[in-house]
């Protein structure tokens, strides 16, 4: 996840004073990094929605951990270390286990998220959320009314989940708008912009498309690389515009890492002078983080990179502790992915950029060759951009 609004209003202070900002230390400096899991509590949900790479239904998926098994992962996930949970689904208000699960999460400490699609929660469910003490509810909005209800494949899910957006905050909790963006809802992003500043939505995260689930199955109507960096342009310039105007509004993206060398190439061009201290937090940042600082636990208990890996199992929570799962490097995935640098291959193997974003999204380079090492084909910048062209005449530290 790119967090964009930071690095921007690092750049806007750097306007400021004239000097770039010293970063506060990292959290958990010269610990071991734990990873933040993201814990789909149950496949089910009530929506059938078209990029859902859990591809739910609303009926019981047999085989779901009980309520004795997640507060035992739980345990674990702390001794471990883990410092955060995002429990997710399906349509985690479904799941019985969610709020004993959620009351022990909180009384170990842990930061907690919500994912959900909203439409479940009325005066009461609010009320409910608000008690349980969640740090962050992220709810699920692909569009204004006629394109959110198409996607979402339900007449009226836009006016709950606003309705539930408008309830939460009335009462405290911090929530955050999620919009998946695909050739069918790009045309929603500036509505949804606006929408976010009339609601007094603190958090925007955009995600693309990734091949996983649904979402594989409509990557032939993914939205083209124009679309993409179009989306980014107008992201970045309403993050800018908050950073610099002293706003608390967050914008993060998510799912394509390339995002960071774009933000890179749009500071680059009009603030030149604060390209590369900016290059040199979005290394140490380091893109990609399946598999490293991002995991995932599935309904039925099984551990992946991340949710877009569903398809590649590294073991289950019945068999082994979470923590001895995601300590074992014999996967040659798992592998993979926590070297420094990851073993890349073809334009993301030579590509001068590939510390910023780590590689970006292995999930779409595997489902397209087969090969988890191939370039990601869900890059949206050119060679020249990149420095691969100009490599040979000049090196790419002309882009620094
Ligand atoms: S070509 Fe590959 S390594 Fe380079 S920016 Fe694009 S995704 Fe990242």
């Amino acid at each position: 996840m790119l967090r964009i609004s930071q690095y921007l209003r690092e750049v806007a202070e750097a306007e400021r004073t004239g000097a770039w900002p010293v970063p506060p230390p990292a959290r958990g400096a010269g610990r071991p990094t734990r990873p933040v899991v993201i814990w789909n509590l149950t496949r089910r949900c009530n929506l059938t929605c078209k990029h859902c790479y859990a591809l739910s239904a609303d009926h019981h998926y047999p085989g779901e951990l009980d309520e004795a098994q997640m507060l035992a992962v739980l345990a674990d996930l702390k001794a471990y270390g883990v410092p955060a949970l995002i429990l997710s689904g399906g349509e985690p208000l479904l799941s019985p286990h969610l709020w004993p699960l959620a009351a022990r999460a909180r009384e170990l400490g842990f930061h907690l998220g919500l994912s959900t699609n909203g439409t479940l929660i009325d005066a009461a469910m609010a009320d409910r959320i608000a008690a349980h003490g969640f740090d962050y509810v992220g709810i699920s909005l692909d569009g204004m009314r006629a394109a959110h209800d198409r996607f979402r494949r339900l007449e009226g899910a836009f006016d709950r989940s606003l309705a539930a957006l408008r309830l939460l905050r009335e009462r405290g909790v911090h929530i955050g708008m999620r919009y998946t963006m695909t050739a069918m809802n790009g045309e929603e992003l500036p509505a949804l912009l606006a929408l976010m500043r009339e609601e007094q939505v603190p958090k925007f995260y955009f995600s693309h498309l990734n091949y996983a689930g649904r979402g594989n199955i409509h990557r032939g109507r993914d939205a083209r690389f124009e679309a993409t960096r179009a989306a980014m342009d107008l992201l970045f310039e309403t993050a800018w515009q908050a950073a610099r105007g002293g706003e608390p509004h967050e914008f993060v993206s998510g799912n394509n890492d390339a995002d960071g060398v774009y933000l890179h190439q749009w500071v680059r061009a009009r603030f030149p002078r604060w390209a590369a201290p900016l290059r040199e937090r979005l290394v140490a940042w380091g893109g990609n983080a399946s598999g490293v600082g991002v995991a995932n636990i599935d309904n039925l208990g099984h551990v992946h990179p991340d949710t877009m890996w569903w398809h590649h199992d590294l073991g289950s929570v019945r068999d082994r502790p979470f923590s001895a799962i995601w300590e074992d490097r014999s996967d040659p995935l798992m592998d993979g992915l926590q070297r420094k640098p990851r073993p890349l291959e073809g334009r993301c193997g030579a590509c001068p950029q590939a510390d910023i974003c780590g590689g970006n999204t292995r999930v779409r380079a595997q489902q397209l060759t087969g090969n988890a090492w191939a370039e990601d084909p869900g890059c949206y910048l050119d060679d020249a951009e990149l420095g691969l062209a100009t490599e040979t005449a000049g090196g790419p530290d002309a882009l620094a």
